[in-house]
């Protein structure tokens, strides 16, 4: 999708601080943190949201969660994934990402 500003990440058009790479998914840090580590795994192909993604796709990216959190330095103290969907999950960014989440104590719950 040209009009996503993920997309464009994923095509290099926009910077981000990378953190994990490989050919199917990618994951950076958040551009506004909401704890001292904020990262957000997403795939490299467009899609909207979860309900929307491969379920095999989305499997194989949550198996690239304790590697990032490896490499954030969070696995040890504990984190949090979030998948925002829709209006009223809080979705912002209509391709599908996961937030990892950590660095600190977080509070329940969300709303
Ligand atoms: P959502 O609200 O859709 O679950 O999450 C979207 C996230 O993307 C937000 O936490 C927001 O800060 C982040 N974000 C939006 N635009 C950019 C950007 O251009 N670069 C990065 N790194 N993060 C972004
Ligand atoms: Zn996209």
């Amino acid at each position: 999708m040209s009009d996503c500003i993920f997309c464009m990440i994923i095509n290099g058009d926009i910077p981000s601080n990378k953190v994990y790479e490989d050919d199917k998914c990618v994951a950076f840090y958040d551009v506004a943190p909401a704890a001292p580590v904020h990262v957000l795994l997403l795939p490299k192909t467009h899609c909207d949201n979860v309900t929307k993604c491969d379920p095999e796709l989305l499997g194989y990216m949550m198996s690239k969660i304790q590697v990032i959190a490896e490499k954030t330095g969070i696995m040890e103290s504990g984190f949090r994934v979030v998948i925002n969907t829709g209006k009223d999950g809080g979705q912002t960014v209509n391709h599908l990402h996961i937030h990892i989440i950590g660095g600190k104590e977080l509070g329940w719950p969300p709303c």
